[in-house]
């Protein structure tokens, strides 16, 4: 199969080119005919985006979300590769859950899939995954995402573990112990009448695993930090050396806590969103490198988990099909970050972190790619995504940057063009 693209502004510098795709692959300009064609007039060609966090609810939850709808979703966010989360039913802890999910995706996913395998049977927090088995049928790092790691001890254990597999550790940093609550604890939920989550729930948290990673020597991976406080943390390890990285996602850059007023649960999640200072600490540690990379933390919810009491709703929200919209609405429209960071944030540096060896444009390289329309505002709606969910805060938003073209190894996967 040979695919051309014609018109596209590769990484939105310089004239429009053409761009060639052979067998899967990004290849130099030919000569034969092409399978087909794709003008692109002009838009924006990035390598396809890389997810390294979020939840596909396959198996088991497949009334939320499925291999099959969820990359579909992806792939029209411009998404190339995603890595789900092992908090499935039966857990993602074992070598058999890991090889279902991979072989479904070969069969029904418009985008690669990557796993990322339990830290711990069963998300228990007690007794270790069989993380080496894992490691052969497929993941790409261990996680128990949904929960934390609850206690030092086993923490170490994991690191220590998935180390010797040269495998991350990605820790949600919760302190259960004091996160009891439903929103950001301040005087916004003193006002609403909601028990709070401080942010020293997610810090102390982070505090530790830190700790853990610099006495052994080992890297850790901070799951969407979401307050000052916290990054401040990361960025001292990193001044002195630690390996920790860190993600965040889009929600923690476009709202804070007054998104739950109201009482909209599509604005509860967890870590909570948070106040306007930490919302700005969350761009400045993107503009100086303290936070790695952008997550979606796609978390699709039935309509019957969002829409009911604001403390009994489960948490999360719909991510792919605005991630890209909103961190070049809210980041680069504003001159906050650059579009190539931007880019990079969102496809090469969460493949480095994961060692995918994707997120590039280079001869050679599998053929993801996406396509965007940096022109044209749209206001985003969000009876038209391709998720089964509905859970987004972001309806009716006006956004610039929706994807046009997403090709995934050479085959199309989503296509938008006028
Ligand atoms: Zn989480
Ligand atoms: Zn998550």
């Amino acid at each position: 199969m040979n695919i051309l693209i014609k018109n596209a502004r590769l990484m939105n510098e310089g004239d429009p080119v053409d761009f060639y795709i052979r067998d899967g692959r990004i290849s130099k300009p030919f000569d034969e005919p092409c399978d087909r064609t794709y003008d692109v007039g002009g838009a924006a060609l990035f390598p396809g985006l890389i997810d390294a966090h979020c939840h596909l609810r396959d198996p088991g939850y497949e009334y939320k979300e499925d291999i099959e709808s969820g990359t579909k979703s992806a792939a029209k966010g411009g998404y190339t590769s995603v890595c789900p989360m092992p908090n499935t039913n039966p857990v993602c802890d074992n070598a058999a859950v890991v090889s279902s999910i991979v072989s479904k995706s070969k069969q029904v996913g418009s985008a690669n899939v990557f796993p990322i395998g339990a830290a711990s049977k069963g998300l228990n927090s007690k007794e270790l995954a069989e993380i080496g088995l894992m490691k052969d049928a497929g993941i790409v790092a261990v996680s128990n995402d949904g929960l934390p790691v609850e206690t030092s001890d086993l923490m170490r254990k994991v690191m220590e573990y998935a180390g010797a597999f040269d495998l991350i550790v990605m820790d949600h940093c919760e302190d259960k112990s004091i996160s009891e609550g439903a929103m950001n604890e301040g005087a916004l939920s003193t006002r609403m009448g909601l028990r709070g989550i401080p942010t020293l729930a997610e810090n102390i948290m982070i505090g530790r695993d830190i700790q853990i990673a610099e006495y052994l020597g080992l890297p850790v991976h901070v799951c969407h930090v979401s307050n000052r406080a916290g990054i401040q943390l990361i960025r001292d390890a990193k001044a002195r050396g630690v390996k920790v990285t860190a993600e965040t996602c889009p929600h923690y850059f476009s709202l804070t806590e007054e998104a739950c007023e109201g009482f909209d649960t599509n604005a509860k999640m967890s870590p909570p969103l948070r106040a306007e200072d930490d919302r700005q600490a969350v761009i400045e540690g993107l503009a100086d490198g303290t936070i790695d990379i952008i997550v979606t933390d796609h978390a699709p919810h039935h309509q019957d988990d969002k829409q009911i009491e604001f403390s009994l709703a489960l948490n999360g929200i719909v991510g792919f099909e605005t991630a890209f919209s909103l961190g070049y609405t809210h980041l680069v429209r504003t001159g906050r970050l650059s579009l190539k960071h931007l880019v990079e944030c969102m496809a090469k540096r969460p493949s480095d972190i994961l060692k995918l060896g994707r997120g590039t444009l280079d001869i050679g390289a599998p053929a993801d790619i996406t396509c965007f329309d940096l022109e044209n505002a749209y206001v985003f709606d969000k009876d038209k995504m391709l998720s089964k969910a509905r859970n987004t805060p972001f309806h009716g938003h006006e956004l610039f940057g929706k994807c046009v073209l997403t090709i995934t190894g050479g085959r199309t996967t989503y296509e938008e063009l006028r």
